[in-house]
């Protein structure tokens, strides 16, 4: 239903335009803002029972009013009621408030509802909300609000737009509504609004949860691919296998063997790859994208920076070069000539595999025979990119590939009906990792062993949060400390620098140096962060930790000990930095396991920073908070697959696709 909010009385273009900065226009979307919290005014608290900052309702006497005076001329009015109960006494206190001088009495009883404070030993409540019978208005809803319309007026704009619940629709069958226990929709719109007791706001929530997760749901399982289309890829990786430099981990055999299963079924191939950093997931895709190209296919293997790109192209370039694959790269600053000769290999099919960032996401891509698509680093690219590189075959395998420990709870929500293959096993002669949490008194020592390990013929990153000093935020940027190391080592260690805001030549530059030992001290921001393999770098200091999410630290951390050397990770915790960062600082002491730390992570603070950039069209928040209602996600999902059973395009449920639209991109369409 659209009917517009100007439909309600007293609503003019004044008010709706204000409504509007709040992206509300239709009566619906204003039935659809929910409170952002809830005034319990059902029950009195004795005042002797107030406790700071929880917010209460008071039944008093007013004992005596001070009326308004100013203190520094033009300054505050100041309105202070001493009032008691039974129980105590407090004192009110009003700002601004002249006009209430009149509105209160000695001797009144008069009901409060605020948050009380303590200040200098004393309860008071400061602006609170008042009336003689406020014991009637039962569970107050607090709603979000903007600039020109104020609390009591949203209120009873919202009051207005109960009226027309009665046009809503379920978008829910009736039938699976029943079944999975939830309240129908008008119920739940009025209870989330006006709740007539605890109880029922409950259920009103938790049907809104449940929408918002059928939804996400829906969107997932609606992009996996289908099955009966594709084509079977049965060639073996066993001769690319034979001829690696290593052998394969325990782990990276299962999982290759997982895959080619997947492969040389006719059904598309829908699966991801966790692997920690370091795991050896290169490895795993060189296989599969061998065993693609083997039975007569082209390859793509997608990752989300140049450095990686050219990193992965000169690596499989040399894997590959004794079978005669023919390998491309294709990043967004290459120059136009050789861009064109790249694709038009591709199109012609004298490419087989191609390797690229984002560049292979447009229009102008196009293969001859697409037959299996691998994302590295997955975390960085969103749904709807991982499709639109899919859409360029006719239903080739999917294969993605992340770092980021996803916990299954989460994995089965983020991505559907994946299938996910764990590579659980590092390579051997791996020395696990040293690391530090220290704070900033420590700094000199860290940098003295820093030199030690540089003398030692070693290497080391230095990683800052930001490029260049701030004002607004007080931490190490890289270009400071880039100079603070040159000064302190002096001429005895050759210090290099990298960061997002250097022209991609500049970065690759110097990342090259390091990589080739010209370079002895890296001082860079979260750009080295992914995928980069320098064996001979053994330190890895994190300047201002506390900015950083466990997974990037993970991340970052995982840059070093790859090589034979022992390898040392130092948190440089900042001085201000919270209880949570010095929480997740000690995580990381504690654990190397990626999985682990994530579980951590997501107790200590909910899932968003594990899903790096956002992966569906929710907000972050909005998204986090679902996420933790684990209880409600394989019901749901249930609901989903039972729905889309019957109806695998939503066309019978056209309320549901709106909404599926509406999160994940008008473009949801079946890949049937
Ligand atoms: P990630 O899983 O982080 O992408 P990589 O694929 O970059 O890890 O592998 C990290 C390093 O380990 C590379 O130098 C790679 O050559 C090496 N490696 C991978 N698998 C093995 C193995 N089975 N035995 C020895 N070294 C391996
Ligand atoms: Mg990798």
């Amino acid at each position: 239903m659209s009917m517009d909010v100007s439909a309600l009385k007293g609503i003019g273009p004044k008010k709706a335009a204000r409504l509007e900065k709040m992206h509300i226009s239709t009566v619906e979307d204003l039935l659809y803002l929910f409170p952002r919290d809830y005034q319990d005014r059902r029950s009195t608290t004795a005042v002797a029972d107030l406790h700071a900052a929880a917010a209460a309702m008071i039944h008093v006497v007013i004992r005596r009013v001070d009326r308004p005076f100013s203190y520094r001329r033009g300054k505050k009015n100041i309105l202070r009621l001493r009032v008691e109960d039974a129980s105590g006494s407090l004192e009110i206190i009003y700002f601004n408030a002249a006009y209430l001088g009149s509105r209160f009495h000695a001797g009144e009883r008069m009901y409060f509802y605020g948050s009380p404070k303590m200040t200098k030993g004393r309860m008071q409540m400061i602006q609170p909300a008042f009336s003689e019978d406020m014991a009637q208005e039962g569970i107050l809803p607090v709603y979000p609000l903007t600039a020109g319309i104020g609390e009591g007026e949203m209120r009873r704009i919202q009051r207005q737009a109960q009226q027309y619940i009665s046009t809503m629709e379920d978008p829910l069958p009736e039938t699976l509504r029943q079944e999975h226990g939830l309240v129908p929709l008008r119920e739940a719109l009025s209870w989330i609004h006006f709740p007539p007791d605890s109880e029922r706001l409950k259920k009103a929530k938790a049907r809104f949860i449940y929408d918002e997760l059928l939804t996400l749901q829906l969107g997932v399982q609606m992009m996996r691919r289908q099955t009966g289309r594709g084509q079977a890829m049965k060639a073996s990786a066993e001769p690319f296998i034979r001829h690696m430099r290593f052998p394969l981990t325990g782990a990276q055999q299962r999982v290759i063997d997982e895959i080619l299963s997947d492969m040389a079924q006719k059904k598309a191939m829908s699966r991801l790859v966790q692997g920690d950093v370091g795991s050896g997931k290169t490895a795993v895709a060189e296989a599969a994208l061998f065993a693609a190209v083997k039975s007569g296919r082209q390859g793509a293997l997608m990752v989300p920076s140049e450095l990686l790109a050219k990193q992965h192209f000169a690596n499989l370039a040399a894997d590959y070069a004794h079978f005669g694959i023919r390998v491309g790269l294709l990043t967004g600053s290459m120059p136009a000539a050789e861009k064109q000769r790249q694709l038009a290999a591709l199109q012609a099919g004298e490419t087989d595999i191609i390797i690229g960032t984002h560049a292979l996401l447009q229009p102008d891509v196009v293969f001859d025979r697409l037959g299996l698509v691998v994302t590295d680093e997955q975390h960085r690219f969103g749904v709807t990119q991982r499709k639109t590189l899919a859409e360029k075959g006719d239903t080739p395998d999917i294969l993605v590939m992340t770092a980021t420990p996803i916990p299954r709870t989460l994995a089965v929500v983020l991505y559907g009906d994946m299938d996910i293959s764990v590579i659980d096993e590092l390579p051997p002669g791996r020395k696990p990792i040293l690391t530090k949490a220290v704070t900033e008194k420590a700094r000199d020592k860290v940098y003295r062993f820093v030199g030690e390990e540089v003398a030692a013929g070693r290497q080391a990153y230095v990683v800052a949060p930001l490029v260049a000093d701030s004002e607004v935020m007080e931490a190490k940027s890289a270009k400071g400390l880039y100079r603070e190391l040159q000064q302190r080592f002096g001429s005895s260690v050759r210090v290099g620098l990298v960061h997002g805001e250097m022209r991609q030549e500049e970065k690759d530059a110097a990342m090259q140096a390091f990589a080739e030992g010209r370079c002895d001290v890296l001082v860079a921001t979260v750009v080295i962060e992914v995928g980069i393999h320098v064996a001979n770098a053994s330190v890895m200091v994190i300047e201002n930790s506390e900015h950083f999410g466990a997974a990037q630290l993970h991340q970052l951390r995982g840059r070093v000990g790859r090589g034979a050397a022992q390898s040392y990770c130092i948190l440089l915790c900042g001085k201000n930095a919270g209880e949570t960062a010095r929480s997740r600082a000690r995580i990381m002491t504690e654990s190397s396991d990626g999985f682990y730390i994530a579980e951590q992570d997501l107790a200590l603070r909910g899932p968003g920073e594990i899903f790096g950039e956002r992966q569906h069209g929710l907000p972050d928040q909005k998204l986090i908070s679902l996420l933790r209602r684990t209880d409600l996600m394989a019901d749901c999902r249930k609901m989903a697959e039972d729905i889309l059973q019957e109806d695998p395009g939503l066309q019978a449920h056209p309320l549901l696709r709106r909404r599926v639209e509406r999160v994940f991109g008008a473009d949801v369409r079946m890949i049937i």
